[in-house]
């Protein structure tokens, strides 16, 4: 091909394609400009995920008529007007992008009205041009409808997630900038719904609450600004928020949120820091909740990365994860209920030698329509069985020592138990004879805003294996049965790690997470007879040596191996 300049259109959709990636980054940019306004109500509504259509309104300064169509036009701002002004950034938005980006891919229409003038405009776009433009009724604020975003980029299209998963990042984005601006009343409608409210009463605690539930924000602690005695303006990091206790970990880092001058940020060193500072408190694997701010002056960052600018840059990045790893761990230690589980090593570690692992056999697969009757031996038959083996006793609460008639062999208890349990749902599942439980009384349910649509429409994987759920309110729904298996369990914790981690096929992340909550925790004491109960029943399983995750349940030490480790064989 020869060389050419492409067309203005092709190169404002190349260009889009940095700033508006999803409906969510429409949803980003279309906030902070409301923020940058300086509303103080900011309705956000979507239908169909955000593809349909996006529809922002504030109560803010609005747009002067004169200015309307400028706003449309690539690096037309009205927040910076030089490279000097970068340096000392007081708004959101600076690159003067957003507007132009969604209008070149999608169909738009504006209705803004300045403070102080009488009329407002309404303004129409297609393909980026203004098609329309009038003078309408407004009081002063701004509304901007998206509608069929990337109609005419089956490529974007095509990458984009489910309506309820796009659905639910948007969620995400505006639960997040509830978070970051107390002081602002968020209301966010999904297809009708409305799963967010935010108070605007200016306390972080009650954005807490509305975002995260009650439950968690129970738990939350205060982060004071710890850093006073900084003596130079220039240095001075404060860092203010809320983090959470260990008992409230997650299996993810998606309730860690970071604020960098009221900037929503991605920024591993971050959360590297707030981690640091957890440090003997959570177990491997979980990761903290947290909202944390941080204010810094304005020239020791650099926000202008990425179009997206979600990503930042520190002068002094040291003193920025010190400042945030010490208020953090201070906040911990400070607070004395926080239990120190410094003792407590990972469970998960490799087994030291000369110990080794038994890994699961391979299991040959029969090819052709023998396979199916294959598969459903699997459940009765063991296939690879184990020898019989005499239980010795319980070590570190953790592991059964048992005797078999080649050596010693050390049981991982909950591996072990998640195997069994396993098995058994997958079986019920299959022969639709899950045990369930029905509550004395339904209790309600509330999950996260950016939850809902996601959790409404898997209600029917959930009933399968005994979740009696119903639809209640916006967010919130009602349990009416549990699968039996998690009588004495924290059921909701088990439906908030399923929500937290619902990549994959459903069914199947239920079955793994109920085997892993329904088994017997590491650090519970068995005796003689349950021991002996739990190796019988692993005995019968199909795939003793691995638990479902795939790690081993079990090592073993051959009587060879001890020989020789005592030296009484070469
Ligand atoms: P930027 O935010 O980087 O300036 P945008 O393309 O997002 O660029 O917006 C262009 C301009 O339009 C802004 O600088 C601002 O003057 C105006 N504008 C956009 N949205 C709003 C709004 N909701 N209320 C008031 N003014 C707005
Ligand atoms: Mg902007």
């Amino acid at each position: 091909m020869t060389i050419k300049v492409l067309e203005t259109k092709t190169v404002s959709r190349i260009a889009a394609g940095e700033v508006v990636e999803r409906p969510a980054s429409v949803v980003k940019e279309l906030v902070e400009n409301a923020l940058d306004a300086g509303a103080t109500q900011i309705t956000v509504e979507v239908k169909g995920g955000g593809i349909s259509l996006i529809r922002i309104t504030d109560n803010g300064t609005g747009i002067p008529d004169s200015e309307t169509e400028l706003a449309f036009e690539r690096h037309a701002t009205s927040k910076i007007s030089s490279l000097q002004d970068l340096q000392n950034l007081s708004s959101l938005g600076f690159r003067g992008e957003a507007l132009p980006s969604i209008a070149a891919v999608a169909q738009v229409q504006m209705i803004t009205c300045a403070r102080g003038e009488d009329v407002g405009t309404y303004l129409s776009l297609d393909d980026g041009k203004v098609v329309r433009h009038d003078s309408q009724a407004r009081s002063s604020g701004t509304t901007i409808t998206v509608n069929n975003l990337f109609r005419k980029i089956p490529a974007r299209l095509k990458f984009l997630k489910s309506e309820s998963a796009e659905g639910g990042r948007v969620a995400d984005i505006v639960s997040q900038y509830a978070l970051a601006y107390p002081e602002v009343r968020f209301t966010l409608n999904v297809d009708g719904k409305t799963p967010l409210r935010s108070p605007g009463s200016g306390k972080l605690m009650d954005s807490v609450i509305a975002v995260y539930g009650l439950e968690i924000a129970q738990n939350m602690l205060e982060v004071r600004n710890q850093n006073t005695d900084w003596n130079s303006a220039d240095d001075l990091i404060q860092v203010t928020g809320l983090v959470g206790l260990p008992k409230i970990a997650r299996s993810n880092r998606d309730r860690i949120s970071f604020f960098v001058n009221l900037r929503w940020v991605n920024n591993r060193m971050l959360s590297f820091a707030v981690e640091e500072a957890y440090h003997g408190l959570l177990m491997q694997g979980e990761h903290p909740v947290c909202v944390i701010n941080i204010r810094i002056s304005p020239n020791q960052v650099d926000v202008n990365v990425h179009p997206a600018k979600t990503e930042i840059k520190f002068q002094d990045e040291r003193a920025v994860f010190g400042a945030v790893q010490k208020a953090v761990r201070q906040t911990l230690v400070q607070s004395s209920p926080v239990p120190r589980v410094d003792e407590i090593k990972s469970r998960f570690g490799t087994p030291a030698a000369p110990f080794a692992a038994i890994h699961p056999p391979v299991i040959p697969q029969k090819a052709g329509p023998a396979s199916t009757a294959n598969i459903n031996e699997q459940a009765v038959t063991p296939l690879i069985s184990l020898p019989l083996l005499r239980v010795l006793g319980q070590l570190a609460r953790n592991y059964i020592v048992a005797e078999g008639p080649d050596g010693l062999y050390l049981i991982d208890q909950h591996a072990a138990h998640e195997r069994i349990q396993f098995e058994k749902i997958k079986e019920q599942w299959e022969s639709r004879k899950i045990e369930v439980q029905t509550l004395l009384e339904p209790a309600t349910f509330e999950v996260e805003p950016g939850r809902a649509s996601l959790m409404s429409s898997h209600l029917g994987e959930l009933a399968e294996l005994g979740f009696g759920i119903e639809i209640f309110g916006d967010r919130t729904y009602l349990v009416r049965s549990i699968p039996a298996l998690l009588r004495d369990k924290n059921w909701g914790e088990t439906l908030r790690e399923l929500l937290d981690n619902s990549a994959g096929n459903w069914t199947d992340n239920l079955i793994v997470t109920l085997a892993c909550h329904g088994a017997i925790r590491a650090g519970q004491v068995l005796n003689d007879s349950e021991m002996r109960e739990l190796i019988k029943q692993l005995e019968q399983t199909a795939l003793p040596h691995s638990c479902p995750h795939g790690r081993p349940t079990m090592i073993h030490m051959t009587l060879q191996q001890l020989e020789k480790e005592f030296g009484r064989t070469q």
